[in-house]
């Protein structure tokens, strides 16, 4: 079976036995039920991977099914975001793209059925008395005053809510339980309530609207799902499913708890994510630092790279905290096999090389990606005068420092080797250009013939022909490891990084990236994997959002302090 190519978990341990039993005929059908309140995170792109891998594997199908029951908070920008993000990480739910909307006539008849049963009783107490009845967890709740009443009467009282004769709030319809039970979820809870609102889909027909916990299972059960995998902070309310299900006769899905993903420096609550919006502390949904799957698509990271990153976290029954280096080795790996390498200058130094002629140009010879043959060369233009990283100059450097200094020799990257002579100074004291000597028998970069040799190499780009470029660097949206650890009293956005967002207004980049193509990758030697932003970019005129750096340097400053 090809279910045994992947790592066993105790999800697929289970589906295994169910098909081996030959529970539903063998069959094997989940979903994925996002609420249509945001845009999808990488929290459910763990989720999708799950629900959506397991159907693949097994040969099964797996819905999507937009759990549209608050018509408040809903909106059809969010369902979209949704089919486009699934569709992005690689997945097709074929025709079957429902909506729990589709269901509220059968939801409504579904009510009916269980007042006529007895099991279910329009209650007039306000939301607040309700809380109060309901008991805590170590104590017993209250059963409501109108917990008995006749079943005309509810039949009569839920008709007239539906034909929005009641305020909102006035009453509900709750399941008749038991309120002594030691879980809360079983306390008569709530199945319906008034909402004036009108609804994305439904409009105004309805002024009542069923509760998620009574809608989830039923749509479930009505698309006929095998397998409902979901979150461990539904494995309370599973109890409840089930009583409705059993309660109605109809067909019973098995639901399955696993551990939510949390990431280091990351908040995974559409909540959150939401008012980061609405306060404009980023451009929108998709902005390159936030977790949401269009925020990095627009950073840069592949649909494989976040599959194999759910991959590699596996799935487990106990809640942790992954590292988001995890998930930044999965970009990395990736892209260090498929980036082509350029060179880019994002604080620029300028070199003037004394003994090279003035007005000559040479076209040296550079490898696009020594990971892949197959990607060839390009021609790069090497002229009198260059950029070079400031940082790769050190008047004072310390022992190990093995790039420029004043005398010291480096090697230019399919260049040649240049040496320091002098550094010239603004009144301010500050370097404003370095003036150095080539050796000619050092082209492309090359060991001299007597044998002569430097520990640097270093990038740079031809000054004339630079192609100036916004280039975008993005750090951590919050400083803290857990971003939740906040002082008493205050907002979780004073973990809030003050340097997110580091915009390089004129970068210098050789000149071949003037074609670069918005959505193209590349790797800017020595500085990381850049995507040419698909939204501010022109032709000709490219801007880049760095997707990660080479190596993990934040970890590297966090250990020493
Ligand atoms: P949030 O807490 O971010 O608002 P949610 O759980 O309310 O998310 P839903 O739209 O209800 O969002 O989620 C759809 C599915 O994705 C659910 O089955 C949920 O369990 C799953 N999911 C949500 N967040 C995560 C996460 N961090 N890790 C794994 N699965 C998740
Ligand atoms: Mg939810």
């Amino acid at each position: 079976m090809e279910q045994d190519q992947k790592p066993s978990n105790f999800i697929r341990d289970i589906i295994n036995q169910d098909v081996a039993k030959g529970k539903n005929g063998g069959r094997v059908h989940t979903r994925f039920p996002p609420e249509p309140n945001g845009y999808l995170h990488i929290g459910h792109a763990k989720a999708i991977c799950i629900s959506f891998g397991i159907a693949r594997d097994y040969q099964g199908l797996c819905n999507l099914r937009f759990d549209d029951t608050n018509p408040e908070k809903e909106e059809v920008e969010y369902v979209d975001s949704i089919r486009e993000d699934v569709r992005w990480l690689g997945f097709d739910w074929g025709e079957r793209e429902f909506y729990a909307s589709d269901y509220f006539d059968q939801l409504y008849q579904y009510a009916l059925a269980l007042i006529k049963k007895g099991r279910a009783y329009v209650c007039d107490l306000s939301s607040d008395a309700q809380r109060e009845h309901r008991g805590t967890l170590t104590s017993p709740g209250k059963e409501s005053p109108n917990r008995n009443r006749s079943v005309e009467e509810n039949l009569d009282l839920f008709e007239r809510m539906r034909q929005g004769e009641f305020d909102e709030g006035s009453r509900v319809l709750r399941a008749k339980i038991d309120m002594n039970s030691p879980n809360i979820n079983m306390r008569d809870p709530t199945m319906y309530r008034i909402k004036k609102a009108s609804h994305h889909r439904t409009g105004d027909k309805w002024c009542i609207y069923p509760m998620y916990d009574f809608t989830h299972c039923i749509s479930d059960s009505l698309e006929g799902i095998t397998h409902s995998i979901c979150t461990l902070e539904f494995e309370n309310n599973r109890p409840l499913y089930d009583w409705f299900l059993k309660e109605l006769g109809i067909h019973h899905p098995q639901q399955i708890e696993f551990a939510r993903l949390n990431l280091t420096h990351t908040l995974l609550s559409k909540r959150i994510l939401l008012k980061l919006v609405q306060q404009k502390i980023v451009s929108g949904w998709n902005d390159p630092r936030m977790p949401t799957l269009s925020g990095f698509r627009r950073r840069g990271y592949t649909p494989s790279s976040i599959r194999t990153f759910c991959d590699k976290i596996g799935v487990a029954k106990f809640n942790s905290t992954i590292d988001r280096v995890v998930l930044e080795n999965s970009i990395r790996e990736e892209l260090n096999k498929t980036a082509p390498r350029v060179m880019a200058v994002l604080d620029p130094l300028k070199v003037v090389i004394t003994n090279y002629p003035e007005g000559k140009i040479e076209e040296m010879e550079a490898v696009n990606n020594p990971e892949d043959p197959a990607a060839g060369s390009r021609q790069l233009p090497f002229s009198r005068e260059l950029y070079i990283e400031r940082d790769d100059f050190r008047e004072d450097a310390p022992k190990k420092f093995f790039r420029l200094v004043p005398g010291g020799e480096v090697r230019l990257r399919y260049g040649y080797f240049v040496k320091c002579e002098k550094i010239v100074k603004d009144a301010s004291g500050k370097i404003t250009e370095l003036h150095c000597t080539y050796d000619p028998e050092t082209r492309g970069g090359n060991n001299p013939p007597d044998g002569r040799k430097v520990k640097g190499t270093i990038h740079w780009v031809s000054a004339r022909q630079a192609l100036k470029a916004e280039v975008r660097l993005f750090d951590h949206l919050f400083s803290k490891k857990d971003p939740t650890d906040v002082p008493e009293g205050q907002d979780i956005f004073v973990n809030l990084n003050p340097k997110s967002l580091e915009t390089v207004s004129e970068a210098l980049l050789e000149p071949s990236l003037k074609n670069a193509k918005s959505g193209e990758r590349f790797q800017f030697e020595r500085l990381g994997y850049f995507f040419v932003d698909t939204i501010d970019s022109k032709p000709g005129q490219p801007v880049f959002n760095r997707t990660v750096t080479l190596r993990d340097t934040w970890e590297k400053i966090e250990r020493k302090g």
